[in-house]
């Protein structure tokens, strides 16, 4: 098998490199093509207090088999000056069972989580959008913003975050694009942003329906989880609504608060496949405010995984190891 380690990810794969990846199993999920299996998430208590799972799926039009394991350790960056997030993703041979690929998921993650969002906006956002909004300013939202900016001529980025002082963050990827970035209010962040993209850990609504102006494309990528939440639920039923897997919108996604307070149906949500295959329009006027609900899937990890082992052997930076 071969072993691509953490530390080799971030120079093999690039932001670009995982967007077709992404792409194309959004597609295959929603022609049939490929399925997550269940998540397994467990707390495994103890002085360590982690969250350990198990997130895997086989996608037939891609040949690729397997899961990404790992969790949360909330004590790692204060007991060990490592990060709170482990992951390992592990590929299988679809045709013998046998394991062909450990790869390191941390970069993967952040990577995979971007080209999400990027994707949506690629398909859904107006195609002459100049403001980019961002709402979150943690390590995720590094990676979103630049992996959207690549998405549209953005002439600039305007940002919220509870803890401002975090917005630096994204000041520095906006410079490095050579845009401006400027510290917003939520109500200004609505009206002048065309494209929002939010990636924190809120468990209540901070971008309001009656904030975001019409013709607006919105990717909701930090609810991940049952009770999180970042935008009301109101904006949804005014919103299209996308997601990468139906089944994890309306369970774990930022759909969940909308379809339990009936402002919405699970059949009004579309997957993002659907409109890369071409059976879905997409966007249907300039007015129409269109929502991506990213819930992140097993499927995206194992694409972006299988691409990392390819870029691997053709660079001669693959360690192989007989298993
Ligand atoms: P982080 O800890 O680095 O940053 C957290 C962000 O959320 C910061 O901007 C912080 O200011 C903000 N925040 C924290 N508490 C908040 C609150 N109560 N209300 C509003 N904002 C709050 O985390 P990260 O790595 O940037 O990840 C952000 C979120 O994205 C996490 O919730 C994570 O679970 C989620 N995530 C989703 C996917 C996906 O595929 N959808 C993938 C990776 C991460």
């Amino acid at each position: 098998m071969i072993i691509v380690p953490e530390a080799a990810c971030p120079a093999l794969l690039s932001l670009e490199d995982a967007f077709e990846p992404v792409e194309q199993v959004f597609a295959a999920m929603a022609r049939g093509d490929a399925e997550n299996f269940p998540v397994v998430r467990e707390a495994l208590g103890g002085a360590e207090e982690a969250l350990y799972g198990f997130k895997g799926g086989y996608d037939r039009a891609g040949e690729t088999l397997g899961l990404k394991a790992g969790g949360y350790w909330p004590h790692n960056l204060e007991r060990r000056n490592i990060t709170n997030h482990q992951s390992t993703v592990y590929l299988f041979d679809p045709a013998t069972g046998r394991p062909t690929a450990m790869i390191g998921g941390n970069y993967l993650t952040a990577a995979r989580t971007a080209a999400s969002s990027a994707v949506s906006i690629k398909h859904l956002a107006r195609a002459d959008s100049k403001v980019l909004g961002m709402i979150g300013a943690g390590h995720q939202a590094a990676f979103q913003l630049r992996a959207a900016l690549r998405q549209r001529a953005f002439e600039r980025v305007i940002g919220w975050n509870l803890h401002p002082e975090m917005l630096a963050r994204l000041a520095d990827v906006a410079k490095e694009a050579g845009l401006p970035f400027e510290e917003v209010d939520l109500d200004r962040l609505g009206q002048e942003a065309d494209v929002i993209v939010s990636i924190t850990s809120s468990f209540a609504p901070i971008l309001k329906a009656a904030q975001v102006k019409p013709g607006t494309h919105i990717a909701c990528m930090g609810t991940d989880t049952k009770g999180k939440q970042e935008v009301e639920a109101a904006l949804l039923a005014r919103a299209t609504v996308f997601t990468d897997e139906v089944a994890q919108s309306v369970t774990i996604g930022e759909a969940q608060h909308a379809i339990a307070e009936g402002l919405i149906t699970e059949a009004a949500i579309n997957p993002i496949g659907a409109v890369i295959n071409g059976t879905h329009p997409g966007r249907s006027s300039a007015e129409e405010i269109t929502l991506f609900d990213g819930t992140g899937v097993g499927l995206q990890d194992l694409a972006v995984a299988a691409k990392v082992v390819e870029l691997a052997k053709t660079a001669g930076k693959a360690i192989e190891v007989e298993v």
